[in-house]
């Protein structure tokens, strides 16, 4: 028998998870539980990542953990506990799925519109990594990292899971006509894997007319997958298109440890009161008991709660307010009394149980995540990012002094735009630029070269930060300024 660990977590968590346990319970689902210490009163006991050592342990050697919402303590510099478990253990890829619940009205729901859309986020990288600094008092910068491995480990799921699911299309939303390099990484990986499942119809869409294509036309879209901010964005949109986040379960998905939970918070308004709806963490549940092969524990229990909704049953956050609501308890106790009912509309088949989820998207023999050798690679260059008062021309000029027989000055940028050696006078500036040096004729230049130029330049300005301009072969590894 499997066994996984619990944390049943902070705030409506307790409640909303013993009402899934008893629903686990009465349906007999073959499934131990090894309960664990996580959340905001571990963090309150004086654990900084909120957990204690034996419940990491417990989690790193059991692999899958349940858990209820947990509060994110409040301060500077104090990490939510949700987001250290996801970064901690790698759970790459963050699932989503949105259907249809009947008895759950939407605006589709009502004009029969059926909904039935997984979302697969990154769950790591880009903008989440949360490198921030202040270059000026004026000027914050973000780093967004996108790498191939980590865009090659979620897509290579999306794709995997499309599959087994059996959709027919999947679809990258990204915005790589803006974030060529970065974006565009991803969209080039996802069309790289698609060559390996021909059986799907992989199509990509830019991410604002994805989120009108999907408010419009949900039924269109089977799979999406999306970089991290962009598929949080995004996967919340599709929770407000079946009801709301009462209704959205949420995997996050690693090699070694994946982590099911439901995508709402700790209802600090409702804690305690016996009247939180379980519907987003059965179904979270429900998912990890597929995750685990539990096939026909699974559809017994999601055709129940189908049943259940369809025939009215609501707990007070949704459903016909003219009909009493039920608490917690009553609410899976309604569910139970269910057990070998199909719903009417889209009834779950009852599949023989299967192996549990391999883990083999690991990338075996390459433990740094490396995937692409440097070849030919070469310095042409430095962006300079300098902070200073004065006008473009003024920037220019001093810039020029500096120039050796070894750089030129190529441009100069305020936020992305370009301001000299043409501009418009219409641009805003910012006290900060980035000054383009490249090395004359292309020729490939060293740190040490770069550094010289950085001494020379520091006479005159306040270096905020730098980034070398590469060459990979004849293939620029940085992009132009807008107007460049
Ligand atoms: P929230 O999701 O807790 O609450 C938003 C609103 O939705 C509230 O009115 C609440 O009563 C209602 N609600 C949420 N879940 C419900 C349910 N199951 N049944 C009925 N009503 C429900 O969002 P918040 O107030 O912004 O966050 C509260 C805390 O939860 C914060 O500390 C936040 O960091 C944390 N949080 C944790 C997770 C997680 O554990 N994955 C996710 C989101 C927020």
């Amino acid at each position: 028998m499997n066994t996984i660990a619990v944390a049943k977590g902070d705030g409506i968590g307790p409640e909303i998870m013993e009402a899934v346990l008893s629903i686990f319970d009465a349906a007999k689902v073959p499934l131990g539980y090894e309960f664990v210490d996580m959340g905001k009163w571990v963090f309150d006991k004086g654990y900084s990542n909120g957990m204690t050592p034996e419940a990491q342990q417990s989690i790193e050697s059991l692999g899958v953990l349940f858990k209820g919402p947990m509060e994110t303590p409040k301060g500077k510099g104090v990490k939510s506990v949700n987001v250290t478990a996801r970064k901690t253990w790698n759970t790459y890829a963050n699932k989503r799925t949105f259907q249809t619940l009947h008895g759950v009205d939407t605006v589709f729901s009502k004009a029969g519109i059926p909904i039935d859309i997984t979302i697969v986020r990154e769950n790591i990288e880009d903008t989440y990594g949360g490198i921030e600094h202040m270059l000026t008092h004026d000027v914050a910068l973000s780093r967004r990292f996108i790498t191939r491995p980590g865009s090659m480990q979620v897509i290579r799921y999306a794709f995997e899971m499309a599959r087994k699911k059996g959709t027919k299309r999947i679809t990258c939303g990204h915005k790589a006509n803006i974030m060529k390099l970065t974006d565009g990484l991803f969209l080039e990986v996802f069309y790289e894997v698609a060559k390996d499942y021909p059986e799907l119809k992989a199509d990509d869409v830019i991410v604002d007319d994805l989120c009108m294509k999907l408010v419009s036309r949900p039924d269109l879209f089977d799979v999406v997958v999306l970089t991290n901010l962009q598929g949080d964005i995004v996967s919340d949109l599709c929770a407000g298109l079946v009801g709301g986040l009462g209704f959205a379960p949420s995997a996050n998905i690693g090699d070694h440890i994946s982590i099911f939970e439901a995508v709402h918070g700790t209802a600090p308004d409702i804690a305690g009161k016996n009247i939180a709806n379980p519907t987003a963490l059965l179904l979270s549940g429900i998912g990890m008991l597929r995750h685990l092969g539990l096939m026909q524990s699974a559809a017994m229990i999601e055709n129940a709660l189908l049943y259940t909704l369809e025939s009215g049953v609501h707990t007070g956050d949704f459903g016909d307010r003219s009909t009493p609501s039920l608490n917690t308890t009553s609410f899976a106790a309604a569910i139970i009394a269910n057990f070998g009912k199909k719903p009417a509309h889209n009834p779950r088949e009852i599949l023989a149980d299967q192996p549990p989820t391999p883990t083999h998207f690991k990338l075996e023999k390459n433990p740094m995540l490396e995937s692409v050798e440097a070849f030919q690679e070469s310095i042409v260059g430095v962006d300079m990012f300098i902070e200073s008062n004065l006008q473009p021309v003024a920037v220019a000029e001093k810039c020029l002094q500096h120039t050796s027989d070894l750089f030129k000055l190529v441009t100069i940028s305020n936020r992305g735009t370009q301001v000299w050696p043409k501009g418009s006078v219409f641009t805003n500036l910012v006290n900060q630029y980035r000054c383009r040096f490249e090395s004359i004729g292309d020729s490939p230049v060293t740190q040490t070269d770069i550094l010289e130029l950085y001494r020379r330049l520091m006479q005159d300005f306040k270096i905020c930060s730098t980034e070398l301009l590469n060459m990979w072969g004849d293939k620029k590894a940085y992009s132009l300024a807008q107007g460049q």
